[in-house]
């Protein structure tokens, strides 16, 4: 078989081989069952059995408690920014909620809020800015902590924690004592760097990610929610996108993803494996730590992301001279390098190191990017 390449996609994107060896391996026949994982009913006992299991195994990563609810649900993280306000922009009365924009993400997030009610900006990073001595490029870095600007009667405060596309990180989410407004949960999409180390869930009214870019095939969004925020929903939520009603039948309320789920599944297992969060994220920060010291070191490529807040997931990156960026991008494709082009909003180059992305990927790309400079700089 062809080998594989090297996959800098920012979702879809590579997944643990072992995961899908066993997913193959159990195609036909899961278990000894004698069927395919895709032609159980979800209410069977050996699909309740996979669920029930990829939730238990999700909890036990991210150190979940039980005053959380764990769900899977559909519709992207898209859909999650309109299922978000349905369910708790209503909550204290007056539909208002809060976001903070910090890139492409978070900006979409907070138009679609507004279709549901009054969703004001708490603090963008929409501007030029001086941090450190250097100049900082407008969704290049994340505003101050003590900048934002929550008003205390908001539903939540929404914050997207990785720009896929800016490659902009929050390390840390804030403790909700630093907002001066104690009864303003926090909600974040944290679907680029989902178990790409370990996150303090306690800290968050709620969280959601789609599976597809460290933790599964795309048609799967976990959504976890502090129990107490259930039951809020707008009149006009849909039954199926009512949390509580989710929550209440284990996410099998109507049909979820089925197969999705089960791989979701075989990659925490995979984590589990590998040592956990904690041990993710030093594979992790030794990937993204070697790829910015090489840009850094560099003055043929750049990234322009302020450098504490750089995502150590995709790491945006721009050639010199844009008329180069074809014959890069096709000389990386010939090299076995595939998926660095980067988004058509930014243009230049996105390099992807998800957790299944393992260093020889990232140690080839620089051996790539060195060869590339050498000939062309
Ligand atoms: N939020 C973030 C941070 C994303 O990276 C993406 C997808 N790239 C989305 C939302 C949208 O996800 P989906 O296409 O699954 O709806």
């Amino acid at each position: 078989a062809k080998t594989r390449p090297w996959n800098f996609s920012a979702g879809p994107s590579v997944l643990p081989v072992p995961v899908l060896e066993q997913a193959a391996a159990e195609m036909l026949d899961w278990h000894g069952c004698g069927m395919s994982v895709m032609e159980m009913s979800h209410r069977g006992k050996q699909f309740v059995q996979i669920c029930d299991e990829a939730e238990a195994d999700l909890r036990t990563l991210l150190g979940v408690t039980d005053d959380y609810a764990v769900m899977f649900m559909q519709g992207g993280a898209t859909a999650e920014n309109a299922i978000v306000p349905l369910n708790l922009i209503g909550r204290r009365g007056a539909p208002v909620a809060d976001y903070v924009l910090t890139g492409h993400w978070s900006r979409r997030s907070h138009k679609e809020a507004n279709r549901y009610g009054d969703a004001q900006v708490a603090a963008a990073s929409d501007a030029a800015t001086v941090l450190d001595g250097r100049e900082q490029a407008p969704w290049t870095w994340v505003p101050p902590v003590s900048d934002w600007h929550v008003r205390p009667d908001a539903s939540y405060l929404h914050l997207c924690s990785n720009e896929t596309i800016g490659g902009v990180e929050f390390m840390d989410w804030p403790e909700p004592a630093a907002l001066g407004a104690p009864e303003v949960p926090l909600v974040v999409d944290a679907s680029s760097h989902f178990l790409s180390r370990p996150m303090d869930v306690s800290r968050v009214g709620m969280m959601y990610a789609g599976a597809q870019k460290n933790a599964g095939p795309a048609g799967v969004t976990v959504v976890i929610i502090r129990r107490d925020l259930l039951g809020h929903a707008l009149p006009i939520c849909p039954t199926a996108f009512d949390y509580a009603n989710v929550a209440a039948e284990s996410s099998r309320y109507n049909t979820p993803p089925t197969y999705a789920i089960y791989v979701a599944g075989l990659v925490y297992k995979w984590l589990l494996g590998q040592g956990g969060l904690a041990a993710i994220e030093t594979a992790n920060r030794a990937k993204a730590d070697l790829l910015y010291g090489f840009l850094d070191g560099s003055s043929f490529y750049r990234n322009p992301i302020h450098a504490p807040v750089r995502s150590r997931m995709n790491v945006p990156f721009v050639l010199a001279d844009a008329a180069q960026d074809a014959a890069f991008l096709a000389g990386a494709e010939a090299a076995g390098l595939t998926q660095l082009k980067g988004h058509k909003s930014v243009g230049g180059m996105r390099a992807s190191i998800y957790n299944a992305l393992p260093l020889a990927g990232v140690e080839a790309l620089v051996q790539y990017l060195k060869e590339f400079e050498r000939t062309h700089g």
